[in-house]
Protein backbone atom coordinates (compact mmCIF):
# COMPACT_ATOMS: atom_id res chain seq x y z
CA UNK A 1 0.00 0.00 0.00
CA UNK A 2 1.67 3.06 -0.70
CA UNK A 3 2.22 5.55 1.36
CA UNK A 4 -0.17 9.15 1.74
CA UNK A 5 2.59 11.23 0.50
CA UNK A 6 2.99 9.51 -2.61
CA UNK A 7 -0.97 9.55 -3.39
CA UNK A 8 -0.68 13.50 -2.74
CA UNK A 9 1.96 13.27 -5.30
CA UNK A 10 -0.12 11.23 -7.26
CA UNK A 11 -3.04 13.46 -7.52
CA UNK A 12 -1.15 16.51 -7.97
CA UNK A 13 0.82 15.49 -11.29
CA UNK A 14 -2.15 14.47 -12.49
CA UNK A 15 -4.12 17.35 -11.51
CA UNK A 16 -0.83 19.95 -12.43
CA UNK A 17 -1.23 18.04 -16.10
CA UNK A 18 -4.85 18.99 -16.26
CA UNK A 19 -4.00 22.62 -15.70
CA UNK A 20 -1.33 22.46 -18.74
CA UNK A 21 -4.37 21.32 -20.82
CA UNK A 22 -5.78 24.33 -19.55
CA UNK A 23 -3.40 26.50 -20.16
CA UNK A 24 -2.94 25.52 -23.74
CA UNK A 25 -6.62 26.17 -24.04
CA UNK A 26 -6.37 29.62 -22.71
CA UNK A 27 -3.79 30.43 -25.06
CA UNK A 28 -5.87 29.18 -28.25
CA UNK A 29 -8.25 31.59 -26.44
CA UNK A 30 -6.08 34.38 -25.97
CA UNK A 31 -4.94 34.15 -30.12
CA UNK A 32 -8.40 33.96 -30.90
CA UNK A 33 -9.32 36.88 -29.59
CA UNK A 34 -6.05 39.07 -30.30
CA UNK A 35 -3.99 37.59 -33.61
CA UNK A 36 -5.58 35.26 -35.10
CA UNK A 37 -6.52 35.44 -38.76
CA UNK A 38 -10.60 35.08 -39.46
CA UNK A 39 -10.30 32.05 -41.42
CA UNK A 40 -8.46 30.37 -38.92
CA UNK A 41 -12.00 30.44 -36.62
CA UNK A 42 -13.14 26.83 -37.63
CA UNK A 43 -10.34 24.88 -37.03
CA UNK A 44 -10.20 27.03 -33.80
CA UNK A 45 -12.94 25.61 -32.81
CA UNK A 46 -12.05 22.08 -33.51
CA UNK A 47 -8.60 22.59 -31.55
CA UNK A 48 -10.42 23.69 -28.52
CA UNK A 49 -13.39 21.01 -28.60
CA UNK A 50 -11.02 18.21 -28.58
CA UNK A 51 -9.18 20.00 -25.69
CA UNK A 52 -12.21 20.70 -23.62
CA UNK A 53 -13.21 17.15 -23.86
CA UNK A 54 -10.06 16.14 -23.08
CA UNK A 55 -10.47 18.22 -19.63
CA UNK A 56 -13.67 17.32 -19.20
CA UNK A 57 -12.61 13.32 -19.32
CA UNK A 58 -9.75 14.33 -16.98
CA UNK A 59 -11.61 15.99 -14.64
CA UNK A 60 -14.56 13.07 -13.91
CA UNK A 61 -11.15 10.38 -13.98
CA UNK A 62 -12.22 7.70 -11.26
CA UNK A 63 -8.86 8.27 -10.20
CA UNK A 64 -9.09 10.97 -9.19
CA UNK A 65 -11.98 9.85 -6.53
CA UNK A 66 -9.48 6.88 -5.37
CA UNK A 67 -6.78 9.15 -4.40
CA UNK A 68 -9.10 11.95 -2.80
CA UNK A 69 -10.88 9.13 -1.21
CA UNK A 70 -7.81 8.12 0.60
CA UNK A 71 -6.43 11.63 1.10
CA UNK A 72 -9.80 12.95 3.09
CA UNK A 73 -9.25 12.65 6.73
CA UNK A 74 -5.99 11.96 6.54
CA UNK A 75 -3.03 14.09 7.95
CA UNK A 76 -2.42 16.39 4.98
CA UNK A 77 -6.21 16.85 5.66
CA UNK A 78 -6.27 18.24 8.68
CA UNK A 79 -5.07 21.79 9.14
CA UNK A 80 -7.99 23.24 7.45
CA UNK A 81 -6.36 26.09 5.02
CA UNK A 82 -3.10 24.51 4.77
CA UNK A 83 -2.01 23.86 0.79
CA UNK A 84 -2.38 20.35 1.25
CA UNK A 85 -5.72 20.50 3.03
CA UNK A 86 -7.15 23.09 0.77
CA UNK A 87 -5.83 20.79 -2.11
CA UNK A 88 -7.83 17.85 -0.96
CA UNK A 89 -11.12 19.62 -0.19
CA UNK A 90 -11.19 21.83 -3.20
CA UNK A 91 -10.35 19.36 -5.42
CA UNK A 92 -12.83 16.78 -3.93
CA UNK A 93 -15.55 19.83 -4.48
CA UNK A 94 -14.70 19.98 -8.24
CA UNK A 95 -14.47 16.35 -9.19
CA UNK A 96 -18.08 15.42 -7.09
CA UNK A 97 -19.56 18.21 -9.16
CA UNK A 98 -17.93 16.89 -12.40
CA UNK A 99 -19.20 13.60 -11.57
CA UNK A 100 -22.98 14.59 -10.54
CA UNK A 101 -23.36 16.30 -14.34
CA UNK A 102 -25.26 13.20 -16.36
CA UNK A 103 -22.81 13.21 -19.71
CA UNK A 104 -26.36 13.93 -21.89
CA UNK A 105 -27.08 17.41 -19.97
CA UNK A 106 -23.31 18.67 -20.47
CA UNK A 107 -23.61 17.38 -24.48
CA UNK A 108 -26.98 19.42 -24.39
CA UNK A 109 -26.10 22.37 -22.10
CA UNK A 110 -22.60 23.15 -24.67
CA UNK A 111 -25.34 22.53 -27.73
CA UNK A 112 -27.53 24.86 -26.56
CA UNK A 113 -25.41 27.62 -25.76
CA UNK A 114 -23.23 27.37 -28.77
CA UNK A 115 -26.17 27.86 -30.84
CA UNK A 116 -27.90 30.39 -28.12
CA UNK A 117 -24.51 32.93 -28.84
CA UNK A 118 -24.85 32.22 -32.22
CA UNK A 119 -28.93 33.09 -32.38
CA UNK A 120 -28.18 35.79 -29.51
CA UNK A 121 -25.66 37.33 -31.82
CA UNK A 122 -28.32 37.73 -35.00
CA UNK A 123 -31.35 38.75 -32.49
CA UNK A 124 -29.22 41.49 -31.30
CA UNK A 125 -28.41 42.99 -34.49
CA UNK A 126 -31.93 42.55 -35.87
CA UNK A 127 -33.53 43.67 -32.16
CA UNK A 128 -35.46 40.88 -32.49
CA UNK A 129 -35.86 39.18 -28.78
CA UNK A 130 -38.60 36.72 -29.95
CA UNK A 131 -36.37 34.81 -32.24
CA UNK A 132 -33.73 34.27 -28.91
CA UNK A 133 -36.78 33.58 -26.78
CA UNK A 134 -37.34 29.48 -27.07
CA UNK A 135 -33.51 29.56 -26.97
CA UNK A 136 -33.47 31.17 -23.72
CA UNK A 137 -36.29 29.11 -22.51
CA UNK A 138 -34.00 25.80 -23.03
CA UNK A 139 -31.09 27.35 -21.81
CA UNK A 140 -32.96 28.08 -18.63
CA UNK A 141 -34.76 25.32 -18.50
CA UNK A 142 -31.29 22.73 -19.07
CA UNK A 143 -29.55 25.43 -16.43
CA UNK A 144 -32.64 24.60 -13.53
CA UNK A 145 -31.97 20.73 -14.61
CA UNK A 146 -28.42 21.23 -13.82
CA UNK A 147 -28.86 22.80 -10.45
CA UNK A 148 -31.05 19.72 -9.64
CA UNK A 149 -28.72 17.29 -10.80
CA UNK A 150 -25.77 19.18 -8.56
CA UNK A 151 -27.90 19.61 -5.25
CA UNK A 152 -28.17 22.91 -3.39
CA UNK A 153 -29.49 24.25 0.18
CA UNK A 154 -31.76 26.63 -0.27
CA UNK A 155 -32.60 27.15 -3.44
CA UNK A 156 -31.39 25.84 -7.35
CA UNK A 157 -29.62 29.25 -7.79
CA UNK A 158 -27.33 28.54 -5.26
CA UNK A 159 -26.06 25.42 -7.31
CA UNK A 160 -25.59 27.83 -10.21
CA UNK A 161 -23.90 30.74 -8.32
CA UNK A 162 -21.30 28.47 -6.97
CA UNK A 163 -20.25 28.27 -10.51
CA UNK A 164 -18.46 31.41 -10.28
CA UNK A 165 -18.71 32.06 -6.51
CA UNK A 166 -17.85 29.08 -4.40
CA UNK A 167 -19.52 28.18 -1.38
CA UNK A 168 -21.73 31.92 -1.72
CA UNK A 169 -25.27 31.39 -0.90
CA UNK A 170 -27.93 33.51 -2.72
CA UNK A 171 -29.86 34.44 0.42
CA UNK A 172 -26.88 36.26 1.74
CA UNK A 173 -25.86 37.75 -1.30
CA UNK A 174 -29.46 39.05 -1.97
CA UNK A 175 -29.68 40.27 1.33
CA UNK A 176 -26.26 42.22 0.99
CA UNK A 177 -27.07 43.87 -2.77
CA UNK A 178 -30.70 44.71 -1.51
CA UNK A 179 -29.45 46.87 1.18
CA UNK A 180 -26.61 48.66 -1.76
CA UNK A 181 -29.64 49.00 -3.74
CA UNK A 182 -31.63 50.77 -0.66
CA UNK A 183 -28.96 53.06 -0.07
CA UNK A 184 -27.46 53.65 -3.50
CA UNK A 185 -30.20 54.53 -5.38
CA UNK A 186 -31.10 57.82 -3.58
CA UNK A 187 -27.49 58.79 -3.71
CA UNK A 188 -27.04 58.30 -7.14
CA UNK A 189 -30.92 60.22 -7.10
CA UNK A 190 -28.95 63.15 -5.39
CA UNK A 191 -25.52 62.80 -7.81
CA UNK A 192 -27.50 63.17 -10.69
CA UNK A 193 -29.94 66.35 -9.59
CA UNK A 194 -26.82 68.22 -8.28
CA UNK A 195 -26.58 71.68 -10.15
CA UNK A 196 -23.14 71.37 -10.17
CA UNK A 197 -22.07 68.72 -13.26
CA UNK A 198 -18.59 67.67 -14.47
CA UNK A 199 -17.28 68.63 -17.91
CA UNK A 200 -16.86 65.20 -19.65
CA UNK A 201 -16.36 66.81 -23.12
CA UNK A 202 -12.59 67.20 -21.82
CA UNK A 203 -12.19 63.78 -21.70
CA UNK A 204 -13.52 63.03 -25.50
CA UNK A 205 -10.90 65.79 -27.13
CA UNK A 206 -8.14 64.32 -29.14
CA UNK A 207 -5.59 61.63 -27.15
CA UNK A 208 -2.98 60.00 -29.44
CA UNK A 209 -3.58 56.17 -29.71
CA UNK A 210 0.48 55.98 -29.55
CA UNK A 211 0.53 58.35 -26.73
CA UNK A 212 -2.08 56.12 -24.58
CA UNK A 213 -0.72 52.96 -25.31
CA UNK A 214 3.00 54.73 -23.99
CA UNK A 215 1.20 56.19 -20.86
CA UNK A 216 -0.91 52.96 -20.00
CA UNK A 217 1.76 51.47 -19.77
CA UNK A 218 3.80 53.42 -17.54
CA UNK A 219 1.15 53.26 -15.34
CA UNK A 220 0.76 49.44 -15.62
CA UNK A 221 4.06 49.13 -14.93
CA UNK A 222 4.23 51.24 -12.16
CA UNK A 223 1.73 49.34 -9.95
CA UNK A 224 3.27 46.66 -10.27
CA UNK A 225 2.27 44.61 -13.33
CA UNK A 226 5.97 42.82 -14.68
CA UNK A 227 5.60 42.94 -17.96
CA UNK A 228 8.40 40.15 -17.99
CA UNK A 229 5.85 37.50 -16.71
CA UNK A 230 2.89 39.32 -19.05
CA UNK A 231 1.61 40.87 -21.92
CA UNK A 232 -0.21 43.94 -22.90
CA UNK A 233 -2.20 43.80 -26.20
CA UNK A 234 -5.62 45.19 -28.11
CA UNK A 235 -8.67 43.53 -28.59
CA UNK A 236 -12.37 44.27 -29.31
CA UNK A 237 -13.46 43.02 -25.84
CA UNK A 238 -10.88 43.33 -23.22
CA UNK A 239 -9.87 40.22 -20.71
CA UNK A 240 -7.11 38.99 -18.75
CA UNK A 241 -5.72 35.60 -19.14
CA UNK A 242 -3.20 33.45 -16.83
CA UNK A 243 -1.06 31.46 -19.58
CA UNK A 244 1.20 30.06 -17.21
CA UNK A 245 2.66 30.65 -13.65
CA UNK A 246 4.66 33.63 -15.27
CA UNK A 247 3.01 34.36 -18.29
CA UNK A 248 -0.13 36.78 -17.56
CA UNK A 249 -1.87 38.55 -20.56
CA UNK A 250 -4.15 41.59 -20.62
CA UNK A 251 -5.70 43.36 -23.10
CA UNK A 252 -7.68 46.47 -23.56
CA UNK A 253 -8.79 48.89 -26.76
CA UNK A 254 -8.42 52.56 -27.94
CA UNK A 255 -10.72 55.40 -29.25
CA UNK A 256 -8.69 58.68 -30.16
CA UNK A 257 -11.34 60.71 -28.64
CA UNK A 258 -12.40 58.52 -25.12
CA UNK A 259 -9.85 58.69 -22.57
CA UNK A 260 -11.26 56.76 -20.13
CA UNK A 261 -12.09 53.36 -22.22
CA UNK A 262 -8.33 52.26 -22.83
CA UNK A 263 -6.62 53.99 -19.62
CA UNK A 264 -9.32 52.48 -17.04
CA UNK A 265 -9.66 49.66 -18.63
CA UNK A 266 -5.72 49.12 -18.25
CA UNK A 267 -6.00 49.88 -14.53
CA UNK A 268 -8.84 47.58 -14.63
CA UNK A 269 -7.00 44.23 -16.89
CA UNK A 270 -3.87 45.28 -14.87
CA UNK A 271 -5.79 44.81 -11.15
CA UNK A 272 -6.81 41.24 -12.40
CA UNK A 273 -3.30 40.81 -13.96
CA UNK A 274 -1.43 41.82 -10.46
CA UNK A 275 -4.03 38.92 -8.83
CA UNK A 276 -2.46 36.58 -11.55
CA UNK A 277 0.65 37.43 -11.17
CA UNK A 278 0.75 36.87 -7.16
CA UNK A 279 -0.20 34.04 -7.00
CA UNK A 280 2.15 31.91 -5.27
CA UNK A 281 3.65 29.66 -8.73
CA UNK A 282 5.19 26.78 -7.42
CA UNK A 283 1.55 25.67 -6.57
CA UNK A 284 0.61 26.57 -10.24
CA UNK A 285 -2.54 24.13 -11.11
CA UNK A 286 -3.57 23.47 -7.84
CA UNK A 287 -5.69 25.24 -5.71
CA UNK A 288 -3.40 27.39 -3.48
CA UNK A 289 -2.02 28.77 -6.60
CA UNK A 290 -5.41 29.50 -8.17
CA UNK A 291 -7.74 32.40 -7.90
CA UNK A 292 -10.15 32.03 -5.28
CA UNK A 293 -13.62 33.31 -6.90
CA UNK A 294 -14.62 35.72 -9.72
CA UNK A 295 -15.88 38.15 -6.70
CA UNK A 296 -12.32 38.26 -5.39
CA UNK A 297 -11.26 38.54 -8.94
CA UNK A 298 -13.34 41.26 -9.94
CA UNK A 299 -12.22 43.08 -6.27
CA UNK A 300 -8.73 43.41 -7.41
CA UNK A 301 -9.61 45.16 -10.45
CA UNK A 302 -12.26 47.28 -9.33
CA UNK A 303 -9.67 47.98 -6.51
CA UNK A 304 -6.68 49.60 -8.79
CA UNK A 305 -9.32 51.04 -11.27
CA UNK A 306 -11.85 52.62 -9.23
CA UNK A 307 -10.63 52.78 -5.24
CA UNK A 308 -6.92 53.81 -6.44
CA UNK A 309 -7.30 55.10 -10.18
CA UNK A 310 -10.45 57.26 -9.95
CA UNK A 311 -8.82 59.03 -6.59
CA UNK A 312 -8.06 62.38 -6.27
CA UNK A 313 -4.56 61.37 -4.65
CA UNK A 314 -3.75 59.25 -7.95
CA UNK A 315 -4.35 62.31 -9.90
CA UNK A 316 -2.30 64.43 -7.88
CA UNK A 317 0.83 62.02 -8.84
CA UNK A 318 -0.38 61.38 -12.80
CA UNK A 319 -1.98 64.52 -13.68
CA UNK A 320 0.95 66.63 -14.55
CA UNK A 321 2.45 63.48 -16.16
CA UNK A 322 -1.01 63.37 -18.29
CA UNK A 323 -0.43 66.87 -19.19
CA UNK A 324 2.64 66.12 -20.10
CA UNK A 325 1.89 63.66 -22.46
CA UNK A 326 -1.43 65.06 -23.52
CA UNK A 327 -0.47 68.64 -23.86
CA UNK A 328 -3.36 68.71 -27.31
CA UNK A 329 -6.12 67.69 -24.45
CA UNK A 330 -4.88 68.75 -21.19
CA UNK A 331 -2.96 72.10 -21.51
CA UNK A 332 -5.38 74.65 -19.57
CA UNK A 333 -6.99 72.08 -17.91
CA UNK A 334 -7.15 72.12 -13.68
CA UNK A 335 -6.64 68.69 -11.93
CA UNK A 336 -10.22 69.43 -9.89
CA UNK A 337 -11.82 69.20 -13.60
CA UNK A 338 -10.17 66.19 -14.31
CA UNK A 339 -10.46 64.54 -11.18
CA UNK A 340 -14.46 65.48 -11.21
CA UNK A 341 -14.53 64.43 -15.47
CA UNK A 342 -13.15 61.05 -14.53
CA UNK A 343 -15.71 60.42 -11.93
CA UNK A 344 -18.81 61.51 -13.91
CA UNK A 345 -22.12 59.88 -12.51
CA UNK A 346 -25.29 59.17 -15.11
CA UNK A 347 -27.67 56.91 -15.49
CA UNK A 348 -27.28 54.80 -18.40
CA UNK A 349 -28.49 51.94 -20.71
CA UNK A 350 -25.55 50.26 -21.20
CA UNK A 351 -23.65 47.90 -18.16
CA UNK A 352 -20.23 47.90 -19.74
CA UNK A 353 -20.39 51.85 -20.34
CA UNK A 354 -21.85 52.39 -16.55
CA UNK A 355 -20.11 54.71 -14.22
CA UNK A 356 -18.68 53.44 -10.63
CA UNK A 357 -22.00 54.24 -8.77
CA UNK A 358 -24.52 53.50 -11.28
CA UNK A 359 -22.83 50.28 -12.25
CA UNK A 360 -23.90 48.19 -9.11
CA UNK A 361 -27.85 49.38 -10.60
CA UNK A 362 -26.99 47.62 -13.67
CA UNK A 363 -26.16 44.24 -11.76
CA UNK A 364 -29.23 44.19 -9.49
CA UNK A 365 -31.35 44.38 -12.07
CA UNK A 366 -30.13 41.49 -13.76
CA UNK A 367 -29.92 39.36 -10.48
CA UNK A 368 -33.20 40.16 -9.55
CA UNK A 369 -34.61 39.13 -13.01
CA UNK A 370 -32.22 35.52 -13.45
CA UNK A 371 -33.41 34.76 -9.98
CA UNK A 372 -36.82 35.46 -11.19
CA UNK A 373 -36.35 33.49 -14.45
CA UNK A 374 -35.06 30.36 -13.08
CA UNK A 375 -37.73 29.96 -10.51
CA UNK A 376 -40.05 30.11 -13.28
CA UNK A 377 -41.99 33.73 -11.16
CA UNK A 378 -41.07 35.50 -14.41
CA UNK A 379 -42.18 33.75 -17.61
CA UNK A 380 -38.87 34.53 -20.03
CA UNK A 381 -41.97 35.83 -22.58
CA UNK A 382 -42.44 38.55 -19.87
CA UNK A 383 -38.34 38.95 -19.73
CA UNK A 384 -38.31 42.63 -22.39
CA UNK A 385 -41.19 43.78 -20.49
CA UNK A 386 -39.78 43.22 -16.99
CA UNK A 387 -36.48 44.92 -18.02
CA UNK A 388 -38.04 47.69 -19.00
CA UNK A 389 -40.20 48.02 -15.82
CA UNK A 390 -36.81 47.79 -13.85
CA UNK A 391 -34.61 49.92 -15.66
CA UNK A 392 -37.82 53.10 -14.98
CA UNK A 393 -37.62 52.10 -11.55
CA UNK A 394 -33.95 51.82 -10.44
CA UNK A 395 -32.60 54.13 -13.30
CA UNK A 396 -35.14 56.31 -14.16
CA UNK A 397 -34.90 55.74 -17.95
CA UNK A 398 -35.81 53.02 -20.13
CA UNK A 399 -34.23 51.53 -23.66
CA UNK A 400 -35.97 52.18 -26.97
CA UNK A 401 -35.01 48.80 -27.88
CA UNK A 402 -34.47 45.32 -26.89
CA UNK A 403 -30.82 45.51 -28.37
CA UNK A 404 -29.88 48.24 -26.20
CA UNK A 405 -32.08 46.16 -23.35
CA UNK A 406 -32.46 42.95 -22.39
CA UNK A 407 -29.95 41.69 -25.48
CA UNK A 408 -27.27 43.95 -24.68
CA UNK A 409 -24.92 41.21 -22.55
CA UNK A 410 -23.77 38.12 -23.94
CA UNK A 411 -24.01 35.99 -20.53
CA UNK A 412 -27.66 34.43 -20.64
CA UNK A 413 -26.68 32.93 -24.17
CA UNK A 414 -23.81 31.32 -22.79
CA UNK A 415 -25.36 30.39 -20.15
CA UNK A 416 -23.30 32.00 -17.47
CA UNK A 417 -26.85 32.32 -14.66
CA UNK A 418 -25.39 33.01 -11.47
CA UNK A 419 -22.21 34.93 -12.55
CA UNK A 420 -23.64 38.60 -12.69
CA UNK A 421 -23.63 38.91 -9.11
CA UNK A 422 -19.83 38.46 -8.80
CA UNK A 423 -19.33 41.63 -10.49
CA UNK A 424 -20.95 43.65 -7.71
CA UNK A 425 -19.43 41.10 -5.62
CA UNK A 426 -16.27 42.28 -6.47
CA UNK A 427 -17.53 46.14 -5.65
CA UNK A 428 -17.82 45.42 -2.63
CA UNK A 429 -14.76 43.18 -1.75
CA UNK A 430 -13.14 45.88 -2.87
CA UNK A 431 -14.14 48.67 -0.78
CA UNK A 432 -13.70 46.28 2.28
CA UNK A 433 -10.00 44.98 1.67
CA UNK A 434 -9.50 48.95 0.68
CA UNK A 435 -10.69 50.23 4.29
CA UNK A 436 -8.54 47.71 6.10
CA UNK A 437 -5.24 48.48 3.95
CA UNK A 438 -6.05 51.59 4.60
CA UNK A 439 -6.07 51.31 8.07
CA UNK A 440 -2.85 48.63 8.14
CA UNK A 441 -0.77 51.08 6.18
CA UNK A 442 -1.84 53.85 8.23
CA UNK A 443 -3.51 56.46 5.22
CA UNK A 444 -2.65 55.18 1.81
CA UNK A 445 -3.79 58.61 0.22
CA UNK A 446 -0.62 60.14 0.82
CA UNK A 447 1.39 57.07 -0.92
CA UNK A 448 -0.74 57.68 -4.26
CA UNK A 449 -0.17 61.03 -3.97
CA UNK A 450 3.54 59.97 -3.89
CA UNK A 451 3.35 57.67 -6.44
CA UNK A 452 3.98 55.10 -4.40
CA UNK A 453 1.84 51.62 -4.80
CA UNK A 454 4.38 48.81 -3.57
CA UNK A 455 3.37 49.04 -0.28
CA UNK A 456 -0.71 48.36 -1.23
CA UNK A 457 0.64 45.65 -3.96
CA UNK A 458 2.82 44.11 -0.80
CA UNK A 459 -0.89 44.12 1.56
CA UNK A 460 -3.02 42.46 -1.21
CA UNK A 461 -0.34 40.07 -1.66
CA UNK A 462 0.23 39.06 1.48
CA UNK A 463 -3.87 39.17 2.76
CA UNK A 464 -5.12 37.97 -0.43
CA UNK A 465 -3.11 36.81 -3.18
CA UNK A 466 -0.63 34.59 -1.77
CA UNK A 467 -3.54 32.34 0.20
CA UNK A 468 -4.82 31.34 -3.73
CA UNK A 469 -8.18 28.82 -2.40
CA UNK A 470 -7.06 28.32 0.50
CA UNK A 471 -10.18 29.98 2.44
CA UNK A 472 -13.99 31.07 1.09
CA UNK A 473 -14.30 34.30 0.02
CA UNK A 474 -16.52 34.69 2.92
CA UNK A 475 -13.66 33.14 5.20
CA UNK A 476 -11.02 35.63 3.70
CA UNK A 477 -13.13 38.54 4.24
CA UNK A 478 -14.03 37.54 7.93
CA UNK A 479 -9.90 36.73 8.33
CA UNK A 480 -8.94 39.77 6.81
CA UNK A 481 -11.41 42.72 7.74
CA UNK A 482 -12.46 41.31 11.04
CA UNK A 483 -16.16 41.31 9.60
CA UNK A 484 -18.65 39.64 7.26
CA UNK A 485 -19.23 41.34 3.78
CA UNK A 486 -21.14 44.19 4.04
CA UNK A 487 -22.53 47.16 1.81
CA UNK A 488 -21.38 49.93 4.10
CA UNK A 489 -17.69 49.93 3.16
CA UNK A 490 -18.44 50.71 -0.65
CA UNK A 491 -21.55 53.08 0.31
CA UNK A 492 -19.07 55.14 2.93
CA UNK A 493 -16.54 54.96 -0.31
CA UNK A 494 -19.02 56.63 -2.76
CA UNK A 495 -20.28 59.09 -0.40
CA UNK A 496 -17.21 60.11 0.33
CA UNK A 497 -15.81 60.91 -3.06
CA UNK A 498 -19.21 62.16 -4.44
CA UNK A 499 -20.99 63.77 -1.78
CA UNK A 500 -17.86 66.81 -1.92
CA UNK A 501 -17.60 66.11 -5.65
CA UNK A 502 -21.31 66.90 -6.13
CA UNK A 503 -21.99 69.49 -3.38
CA UNK A 504 -18.86 71.49 -4.00
ZN1 LIG B 1 -13.01 42.45 -14.52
Amino acid sequence: MSSIHTIYEELCTFVRQTAMIESIQELLGWDERTMMPPAAGEYRAEQMTYLAGWVHQRRTDPRLGGWLNELTGSSLDSDAHSPSAATIRELRRDYEKSCKLPQSLVEQLTRACVLGQQIWTQARKDNDFRSFQPHLQQIFRLKLQQAEAIGYQDQPYDALLDDFEPHARTADVADVLTGLKDQLTPLVATLVDSPRQPDASLLQRRYPIADQQAFGRQVAESIGFDFQRGRLDVTAHPFCAGLGPHDCRITTRYHEHEFPMAFFGILHEAGHGLYDQGLPPEHYGLPPGSYLSLGIHESQSRLWENAVGRSRSFWQHYFPHAQQRFPEALSGVVLDDFHFAVNQVRPSLIRVEADEATYNLHIIIRFELELALLTGDLPVGDLPGAWREKYRETLGIEPPDDADGVLQDIHWSAGLIGYFPTYTLGNLYAAQFYHQADTDLGGIEDMLARGEFAPLLEWLRRHIHAKGRCYSAAELVVDVTGRSLASQPLLDQLRGKYLPLYQG
